[in-house]
Formats: C-alpha cells, sequence, structure tokens
C-alpha cells in the first residue's frame, strides 16, 4: 500500500479505513479486523463516539505505533475549546501523538473555527499532533483559514466519490498543497451499482466497490472507506493492486451528478457533534 507525503513531509498511507456509524460496542472487533487485514490508517472523530474502541484495538493489536497512523477530528460544538477537547480525544484512543488532527466542520455560523486552528497550531508545536487539517471546508472558509493564520492545513477531507466529485474544491485545496481526502467514497454505497462501474469491474474481474476505489487512487486521493465486513475490508484494500485505463477512468468521472450524501458545510452547523 503507498504512502502520500503532507506538505509538511508527514506521510500518510493513501488507503484508510473510517469508523463512522461503527456503534461503540463493535468498533473495537471491527478495527482489529481491519487491522489484521492490514489497514494501517485509521480515521475516527470524537462525534463518533468510537475513539476508545478505535484505541483499544490499537493497543490489542501489538502493532508498533509507528507503523499505524491515526486521524480524529475536533467536534464542533468544542471549535472554542480544542486543547480541551484534543486532549479528552488522546486520552480516548490510548495514544501519545494524533498523526492527523481535523477540524471536523467549518460551522461558519459560530465564526470560530480559526480560533480552533491556531488552538491545533499550539498542539502541532508542542509534538502532539504530527499535521494537522480541516474537513468539509469549502472555498471561502480555506480562504479565510490561510488569510488568518500560519500553518496550511495537511488535508481538506470533503465528501467525495463518482456521483459527487467536487472537482472544483479538490483543485483548489491542491493548489495550496492540500491534500484531499475522500470521504463516503463509495457515496456510502449508493455509487456501487452503475452500469458504468459494472463494466469496468467486470472487464477487471474485480466489484464496483474496488473499481471506484481504484479511481480515486488514480487521482491522488487519501481514501477512507467504511466496511464492518472482514471479507468487504480486504476487498477494498486490494483496490491498490488494480489500474484502470484511461477510458475506465474517464467513464466513472463522467458519473458526477451532484448529489450528496451528506452535508451542506455551508449551513451545517451541528453542534452536539
Ligand atoms: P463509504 O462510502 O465508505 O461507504 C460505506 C458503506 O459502503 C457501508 O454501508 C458499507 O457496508 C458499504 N461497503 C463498504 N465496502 C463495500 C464493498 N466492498 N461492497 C459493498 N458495499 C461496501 O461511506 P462512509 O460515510 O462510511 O465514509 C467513509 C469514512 O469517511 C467514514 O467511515 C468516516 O471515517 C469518513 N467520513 C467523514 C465525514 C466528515 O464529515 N469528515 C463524513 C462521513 C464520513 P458494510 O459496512 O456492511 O460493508
Amino acid at each position: 500500500m503507498s504512502d502520500l507525503t503532507l506538505n509538511n513531509g508527514v506521510t500518510i498511507p493513501q488507503l484508510g479505513f473510517g469508523v463512522f456509524q461503527v456503534p461503540p460496542e463493535e468498533t473495537q472487533r471491527i478495527v482489529e479486523d481491519a487491522l489484521e487485514a492490514g489497514y494501517r490508517h485509521i480515521d475516527t472523530a470524537a462525534a463518533y463516539r468510537n475513539e476508545a474502541g478505535v484505541g483499544a484495538a490499537i493497543a490489542a493489536s501489538g502493532i508498533p505505533r509507528e507503523e499505524l497512523f491515526i486521524t480524529t477530528k475536533l467536534r464542533n460544538g468544542e471549535q472554542g475549546n480544542a486543547a480541551e477537547a484534543f486532549e479528552d480525544s488522546r486520552k480516548a484512543l490510548g495514544i501519545d501523538v494524533v498523526d492527523l488532527y481535523l477540524i471536523h466542520w467549518p460551522v461558519p455560523s459560530q465564526g470560530l473555527f480559526t480560533d480552533a486552528w491556531k488552538s491545533m497550531e499550539k498542539l502541532q508545536a508542542a509534538g502532539q499532533i504530527r499535521a494537522i487539517g480541516v474537513s468539509n471546508f469549502l472555498a471561502d472558509h480555506l480562504d479565510t483559514l490561510l488569510a488568518a493564520t500560519e500553518t496550511v492545513p495537511a488535508v481538506n477531507q470533503i465528501e467525495l466519490h463518482p456521483s459527487f466529485q467536487q472537482a472544483e474544491l479538490a483543485a483548489k485545496s491542491r493548489s495550496h498543497g492540500i491534500e484531499v481526502e475522500a470521504y463516503s467514497p463509495l457515496g456510502q454505497g449508493g455509487d456501487l451499482n452503475g452500469n458504468a462501474v459494472t463494466a469496468v469491474a467486470a472487464a477487471h474481474n474485480a466489484t464496483t466497490a474496488q473499481v471506484v476505489l481504484a479511481w480515486h487512487l488514480a487521482a491522488g486521493t487519501i481514501v477512507i472507506p467504511k466496511s464492518a465486513d472482514s471479507t468487504r475490508m480486504r476487498e477494498n484494500l486490494a483496490a491498490a493492486a488494480i489500474t484502470l485505463t484511461a477510458a475506465e477512468l474517464d467513464s466513472i468521472t463522467a458519473l458526477e451528478s451532484g448529489a450528496r450524501v451528506g452535508g451542506d458545510p455551508a449551513v451545517a452547523a451541528w453542534t452536539q457533534l
């Protein structure tokens, strides 16, 4: 599995494992299965309420800490309290240093993400976080952050899948040296049934999930598919071995339909998250 190098030199496995909607009581087992399958990059969030399960799986795995890449995210309701919120996440995960810490949503109506970022810069300077980034930041949120702070985000984790690609936002992020990380990369399963992906999958004797993930990887995007099933975990990981032709990549890119599966960051304001 290949790594990408972030703008501060930290490396990240390009294909990781997400745990949104993984119930807390099942998280340890599911993350242990993912680690056993070969994933070394886990994406969680304080809002998912399953950081402790991720931490228990890390501890039980016996895998050296430096071989793992762990991302978590600042709750929307804690943007004014980022240092304390980070400490809660770090303790729940049971690790000394978090590899990547993200502002989960901009929540522009709060006007707090720049303050949160400055706290995160201090935590990074103190060695508690290796890289800091954002999630769900639209162009204007990036512009505000870049104008007001010192550190360019290492990543922008955004909803990105064949039917909702946010191509302009991805290009803008990359133009600033910000890696694009695709969340809901399979469209939460909704992008796996169309004729175009089915045809490409048949040509490669692969599954539709594998060709969608191969399409992301070919674009240089970081991907974090979620699966509770160990067979599908392995299937998704094996996408890294699939190389699509330019015509096949184009046929998947043509699936853009502008349909989100998640929230709109311009207005999303779930401060309970
Ligand atoms: P995904 O696009 O990863 O889709 C997950 C769904 O697809 C599940 O229903 C899963 O079912 C199914 N699936 C997975 N693999 C396969 C396969 N090979 N064949 C068929 N079905 C499959 O959606 P997510 O929303 O979970 O996104 C992934 C990660 O992105 C999250 O877990 C989270 O870490 C992150 N995320 C971040 C957000 C943010 O705001 N920053 C928002 C949303 C997600 P099953 O489990 O039964 O296999």
